[in-house]
């Protein structure tokens, strides 16, 4: 098997309360949506993940900040930020979702399929190292890429985010890493407001994609390309990470990027075949946002298609 699926039931725990756009009906359509392409699914390695330990999501994050939020989903829950809350059920959602990249990330670099795509939530991208943010608890992505140096022979690491949101906490959690490479391609002007284009990190190793909306889908495709091969000159990477992130659909209610399924298969194939090249065919990708859950399913499925 070339690929596995990556999730975990607690994924589903994390109440974000009534009308949230990020709630659990976004990963309940992806096997769904899965089972009726019942030849890939009999393809896909199925893996329920195991959760994070604090000490992995120190990796990323302030230890007081990770206490914090294990704290108050055991009271019950509460808000977080201006638009993320945690619930009862978010601790063992949150690092379930953090430990399906890690094991991703360990069949990579071990016995198991050399690509993987984590249907988890809440998201990480957005995640800042002491708080919060942005429907987001941790950084998974950032903490996996972090986690590939540390426990396996990585030594770079390329993340690619098409999240049509900039990638600000992971770029705050990485950018200070300078063989961990980080490309964001973003709508702009849009929330959160970071990832300008002149904003390249302290060593130069963020590229930041910021892009107007409703512009033709090709221009968005060949933009992110454009930024990979610039992010990946004279840097050969032992892993490539995917913030795959599906609000870049056209019709997503939380931005206008104009993306279609075709579009998602096409930067797929671009960066398995650039990581067949590099390093063994390695992807690791996690879902971060999409808020059209039928489209977003259709998008997994897509994309799992394409890495397989
Ligand atoms: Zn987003």
């Amino acid at each position: 098997m070339s690929i596995a699926l990556v999730s975990n039931s607690d994924c589903g725990r994390h109440d974000t309360g009534w009308g949230h756009p990020e709630h659990v009906g976004r990963l309940r359509a992806i096997p769904k949506a899965l089972r009726e392409e019942p030849e890939l699914y009999s393809r896909i390695l199925h893996v329920e993940s195991r959760h994070a330990t604090e000490d992995e999501l120190a990796f990323a994050h302030d230890r007081a900040y990770i206490a914090s939020v294990r704290d108050i989903s055991a009271q019950g829950g509460g808000r977080l930020d201006a638009d993320t809350v945690a619930s009862e059920g978010s601790w063992d959602a949150a690092t379930a979702g953090a430990g399906a990249v890690l094991d991703a990330i360990d069949m990579a670099f071990g016995d198991g399929p050399p690509r993987s795509f984590c249907a988890v939530r809440p998201p990480g991208h957005h995640a800042l190292r002491a708080s919060a943010m942005g429907f987001c608890l941790f950084g998974n992505v950032a903490i996996g890429a972090h986690y590939a140096r540390r426990r396996h022979s990585a030594e770079r690491v390329l993340i690619v985010d098409w999240d049509v949101h900039h990638g600000n906490g992971t770029q705050a959690l990485v950018e200070d890493e300078r063989d961990i490479h980080f490309v964001s391609m973003h709508q702009w002007p849009w929330y959160p407001g970071t990832g300008a284009a002149e904003d390249r990190g302290p060593h130069r190793n963020v590229w930041n994609v910021p892009m107007r909306a409703l512009l033709p889908p090709d221009v968005y495709v060949g933009a992110l390309c454009a930024a990979v091969d610039a992010a990946t000159t004279d840097f050969v990477p032992d892993l490539v990470m995917i913030s795959a992130g599906f609000d870049s659909l056209r019709g997503d209610p939380l931005g206008a990027f104009t993306l279609e399924l075709e579009h998602v298969e096409a930067l797929t194939r671009f960066l398995v075949e650039r990581a067949e090249r590099w390093c063994e065919g390695r992807v690791v990708s996690a879902l971060e946002g999409g808020y059209d859950p039928d489209r977003l399913a259709a998008a997994c499925v897509r994309h799992m298609h394409a890495l397989e």
